[in-house]
């Protein structure tokens, strides 16, 4: 159309040129001449208008078009920093490498797991130190397939991970894959503890059935046994049956505490301790041990009413059990760096160092023969270290081997009770 446009200027030029000259030459056409003239430079003018309009028209829709691309370029950078920022933000380490395992992109928390390298460009192998998962992601590479495995890492620490290869696309003619790992070592500690648990817990039950099962075996097949005899062996019975219910009933008191958080109230632990001492007394006073208390008053937690008493009395029943004839045991609360401080110091056989930091798990015991002989079940302080955690609190504990312990349960504070 533009061409046509200019074709016409052109004729409209050539006519105004012919008649100029011919109106030069014959005097009559000479109006004739000026009107066609004049038509023809109008119809030029408006065409050369309208071609201006276009060439404007097209200016324009150029403009547009890259002002849109610009915004779209835009739109595709912030989304790229998303996407980036997304995996960055993960809180799983997560890596993309080309088809020989040489890296592109590396997250935050890979880089935590790993140290922090500048790994681009290097090979997931230089990253992790685990030919596992190099291997296992050069498999993905040539099936070009979703692979999944459990790997265990072990640099810088033990790790027990799934790791999952998987193909994302070609980007420059370069095939990239994802490599994520699951870190899953809590899961695999928690099932060993579980394991460990049900088979410390049918130990501790089988040994006490199997005596009362062979005494009471001896009792049924032995007619002449002197009534002495099986009245010793009956007691024993007893006494096994007690063990028992002691056992079932601490792990009772276990799982309940474990089951939900504590319901508290604000309770003075001073008179906690106090109802406390007066129900250890007698058997105090039988193993000729003397119990002086120092009670800061008032002392108010908010904590388990029932909870804080277990507590008070696993450490007491502990410290008068595990204590030397005629020992002392001294009860102390106060407050220190606004907590409240409960201790139980005694003069008792003390824990070898070694033993100090497993005396909290379940079943742990330093010597099983007195632990036994005591009716301990092996529970007990795991109980006041659940029950106090469960609280927010702490439990610290000081032991020189044949001297004496001290354990401290460390709690927060509460709010005074107002006087009623
Ligand atoms: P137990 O029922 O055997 O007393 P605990 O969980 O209460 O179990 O205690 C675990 C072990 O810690 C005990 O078997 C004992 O060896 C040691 N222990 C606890 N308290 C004391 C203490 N006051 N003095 C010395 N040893 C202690």
């Amino acid at each position: 159309m533009s061409l046509r446009g200019l074709r016409l200027l052109l004729l409209g030029c050539v006519l105004l040129i012919g008649f100029s000259l011919v109106g030069v030459f014959g005097g009559v056409l000479v109006e004739i001449a000026l009107v066609i003239t004049l038509g023809a430079l109008l119809a030029s003018l408006y065409l050369l208008q309208r071609i201006t309009e276009r060439v404007q028209a097209h200016q324009d829709r150029l403009q547009t078009l890259q002002m849109e691309q610009e915004a779209l370029t835009l739109e595709l950078n912030r989304r790229h920093r998303r996407h980036i920022t997304l995996l960055e933000g993960l809180p799983i380490p997560l890596m993309i490498g080309e088809r020989d395992a040489t890296l592109r992109f590396v997250n935050h928390t890979a880089l935590e797991w790993f140290g922090y390298r500048p790994m681009t460009g290097k090979s997931l192998l230089a990253l992790t130190f685990s030919y596992d998962l190099y291997v296992l992601y050069l498999r993905a590479v040539r099936r070009r397939a979703h692979t999944v495995s459990e790997v265990t890492l072990s640099f810088p620490q033990e790790r027990h991970v799934v790791a999952t290869v998987w193909f994302i696309g070609e980007l420059d003619h370069t095939e990239l894959f994802a490599i994520a790992l699951l870190d899953k070592s809590e899961l695999v500690r928690l099932e060993q503890v579980r394991r460990d648990f049900v088979a410390n817990v049918s130990h501790e039950f089988r040994t006490p059935l199997a005596s009362i099962r062979a005494l009471a075996e001896t009792i049924l097949h032995d007619d002449q046994m002197p009534a002495e005899t099986r009245n010793r062996f009956l007691n024993l019975i007893i006494q096994e049956t007690e063990r028992l219910t002691r056992i079932a009933e601490d792990l009772l008191i276990l799982s309940r505490a474990e089951a939900l958080p504590p319901t508290k109230e604000p309770l003075d632990l001073n008179t906690v301790v106090r109802n406390t001492l007066s129900q250890v007394q007698a058997e105090a006073e039988k193993a000729k041990i003397t119990i002086e208390s120092h009670l800061q008053e008032p002392l108010i937690v908010p904590a388990n009413r029932d909870q804080m008493v277990q507590v008070v009395l696993n450490l007491l029943t502990n410290a008068i059990r595990y204590n030397k004839p005629e020992g002392k045991i001294w009860v102390r609360t106060f407050t220190r760096d606004h907590e409240a401080v409960l201790e139980v110091q005694d003069t008792g056989i003390g824990i070898p160092s070694e033993d100090l930091p497993r005396i909290f798990e379940r079943f742990y015991r330093v010597d099983k023969t007195r632990s036994r002989e005591t009716g301990g079940t092996g529970l007990g302080l795991a109980i006041v270290k659940h029950i106090v955690e469960s609280h927010g609190g702490r439990v610290e504990v000081e032991s020189e081997y044949r001297v004496g312990s001290t354990f401290r349960v460390v709690l927060p504070l509460g709010a005074p009770l107002s006087a009623e």
